[in-house]
């Protein structure tokens, strides 16, 4: 009898701001006993043609996305599975988004300069390495660099965390919105981390069922940033609506020390049902 397959379906790489290039990422999933890892790096999709290509034999890689939305002023994460990814209005969103990342970069390095933590364009672009998607993980690099801050979990908790002293909002589309275009590109649409640290107060029992409504397929019960009687209660809900739960490390190589690769997992039979939507 084979052991059942375990599958990750939710993991960051260095194209956006995981640690581990695309074929670094796949090779650490192999060694980590995955059968199937998808990549899910934030509002890009640039690393998954080389997820593919790498993947050592016997490995499966499922096109992903992680999209950052919001909802009443809090950020909230879109995962896209499957789906077209030349669909011309996904693609107008992200490059927004993405635009939004950008933009957003110098207002936050002046309220660290005001703070009296600066640092250079170099140090940043250095940290950043060539992302299409820069965030708040590669300021906290450039400040781990320049000596500031120990490790990333220290730049957020003392400066970078939403409502941190140099925390900077920027555009995100509403998640329902979101899930409307995630289903238009043919990609199904699952919550990530719903009661995580930045969208729990936001995304209450009432709202995952209404968000099913509006065409999402389910969210991640099972997450480092739940605990386990989140988890179970998010199963329940699941379970009860006919939703998809699913499990996840969020993996970012050595950017989360809690989230190793296959930490939590899927339930093979829900990703059955997550392939047989992903058409
Ligand atoms: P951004 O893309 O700039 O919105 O940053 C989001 C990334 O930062 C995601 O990978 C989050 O998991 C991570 N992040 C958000 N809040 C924290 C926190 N308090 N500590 C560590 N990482 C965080
Ligand atoms: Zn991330
Ligand atoms: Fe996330
Ligand atoms: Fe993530």
């Amino acid at each position: 009898m084979t052991s059942p397959a375990r599958i990750d379906l939710h993991t960051h790489s260095s194209v956006s701001d995981g640690t581990d290039s695309p074929e670094e990422l796949v090779a650490a999933a192999a060694r980590s006993g995955l059968d199937v890892v998808a990549l899910t790096d934030h509002d890009t999709w640039d690393g998954i043609d080389r997820a593919g290509r790498a993947a050592p034999a016997g490995l499966e890689v499922v096109v992903g996305i992680e999209i950052s939305c919001g909802s009443a002023g809090r950020a909230v994460h879109l995962l896209g599975y499957g789906g077209d990814r030349t669909d011309p209005a996904l693609l107008a969103e992200l490059d927004r988004i993405r635009t939004a990342r950008r933009t957003r970069v110098p207002d936050m390095l002046a309220k660290l300069a005001a703070l009296g933590l600066p640092l250079s364009t170099e140090a940043v672009t250095a940290a950043a390495h060539g992302t299409p998607s820069i965030g708040r993980p590669h300021l906290a690099d450039a400040m781990v660099a320049a000596g500031y801050v120990a490790d990333r979990d220290e730049a957020f908790a003392d400066y970078l965390a939403e409502g941190g002293p140099a925390y900077v909002d920027r555009y995100a589309p509403e998640v329902s919105a979101a899930i409307g275009l995630v289903r238009d590109a043919g990609a199904v649409p699952v919550l990530a981390h719903p009661w995580g640290r930045e969208s729990r107060e936001v995304l209450g029992e009432e709202r995952l069922l209404d968000l099913l409504e509006v065409g999402l397929a389910g969210w991640e019960a099972d997450h480092p940033e739940h605990s386990p009687a989140e988890g179970a209660a998010l199963h329940r809900l699941a379970r009860r609506a006919g939703a998809l739960a699913t499990g996840s490390s969020d993996y970012h190589g050595t950017g989360k020390r809690n989230n190793a690769l296959g930490c939590r997992t899927t339930d093979p039979q829900v990703y059955a049902r997550l392939r047989e939507l992903m058409g």
